[in-house]
């Protein structure tokens, strides 16, 4: 309840003024991938000298303010060590209310379930794992390039299921990308996922727009998007879901509301938070203001690992100049949106 406490009141206090330090962390623990999406180029990359275990600990002991992580990849389940990655953050975050990871559903089940028993003994209040899930079976398996990755999707997401039982603070839900290749496809999707999960509801399903980005997909340039024709979709989806009593519930409609907005006209919805209330740090340590937005600000490597004295230097200065300017680049996605809407409580309600 404690944890609860300090991150509502750290989000009701980004409405009134800047918090200088971010309290959602995006972090991309590797590059390593075995999916071959048409729509991401992460898995091209062999990466080698990504952070170790030992820097990832020195990192969450130097910046111990952080009450959201999102664990990104990559698949984040290939490190052998994501075990103690999340520790590291429950040891040292002491207000560390949230954890959320993808994961692509082809690592064996068996270790991912494993993994997963130790990270629930945290004791992190809440914890979501986003089952990627691109369309029924047949399109899933083309756009993630991998034959059986529907059929292991709907393992993990029922094994996941399964220890709710034990742990009611994590979840999982399918996190769907709508691109050009699976636009209009949402309902058979959902079809299908409810013949084998009758009790799934719209709300089980996080909406993501397919979008290019050079510092972390590599697809910049690459014609992945869906197109301003894909709004009254994501409009039909936003309308289908169920009112919960969830505050999140609230700020996931506006979240679909204002992405239907970013599809159509391709422009941020809100102004972004970038290094006031979230930081994207990538494999190697490279620090910048969104997954979405090229614009390196340094390296914990070459900051002992503190995030703090990067947070005031000048890349980060030209960062805050550019967003006050209203300069900064398109961008509408959930690593980032959540903090910026949950800095807007008025709107929400
Ligand atoms: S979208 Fe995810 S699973 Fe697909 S290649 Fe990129 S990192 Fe891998």
């Amino acid at each position: 309840m404690r944890k609860l406490a300090g991150i509502a009141l750290t989000a009701l206090k980004s409405n009134f003024t800047k918090l200088g330090r971010p309290y959602k962390l995006n972090f991309a623990i590797t590059y390593s991938c075995q999916s071959k999406c048409i729509t991401c180029n992460i898995w091209k990359i062999r990466p080698t000298g990504e952070l170790t275990t030992e820097e990832i600990r020195e990192f969450a002991k130097k910046n111990n303010y952080f009450k959201w992580v999102g664990i990104t990849g990559g698949e984040p389940f290939l490190r052998g060590d994501i075990v103690e990655i999340v520790r590291a953050f429950r040891e040292n975050c002491k207000g560390l209310y949230m954890l959320t990871m993808p994961t692509n559903s082809l690592c064996n089940p068996s270790s991912v379930e494993s993994r997963m028993l130790q990270i629930m003994q945290f004791g992190i209040p809440r914890v979501v794992i986003t089952v990627s899930l691109d369309g029924y079976r047949e399109l899933h398996d083309k756009i993630r390039g991998v034959t059986g990755n529907f059929d292991r999707a709907m393992h993990i997401y029922g094994m996941l299921k399964g220890m709710k039982k034990e742990y009611p603070g994590l979840d999982a839900v399918f996190g769907y990308t709508l691109s050009k290749f699976n636009k209009g496809q949402f309902e058979q999707t959902y079809v299908e996922v409810k013949k084998i999960f009758p009790e799934v509801t719209y709300n089980d399903f996080h909406i993501n727009l397919a979008q290019t980005s050079e510092n972390y997909y590599a697809n910049s340039g690459d014609d992945i998007r869906a197109g301003s024709g894909v709004a009254a979709e994501l409009q039909k989806i936003s309308a289908g879901r169920r009112r919960t009593l969830d505050p999140m519930y609230l700020v996931e409609n506006s979240f679909l509301k204002n992405l239907a907005k970013f599809a159509e006209t391709g422009e941020s919805p809100i102004r972004c938070r970038s290094l006031d209330a979230s930081v994207f740090v990538d494999g190697w340590g490279n620090v910048y203001p969104s997954i979405m937005w090229n614009h390196k600000i340094g390296n914990i490597r070459d900051a002992g690992y503190d995030l703090v004295p990067l947070l005031g230097n000048g890349e980060a200065r030209k960062v805050r100049e550019e967003i006050l300017a209203g300069r900064e680049p398109a961008q509408w996605t959930s690593c980032e949106s959540y903090q910026i809407l949950l800095g807007r409580i008025k709107d929400l309600v």
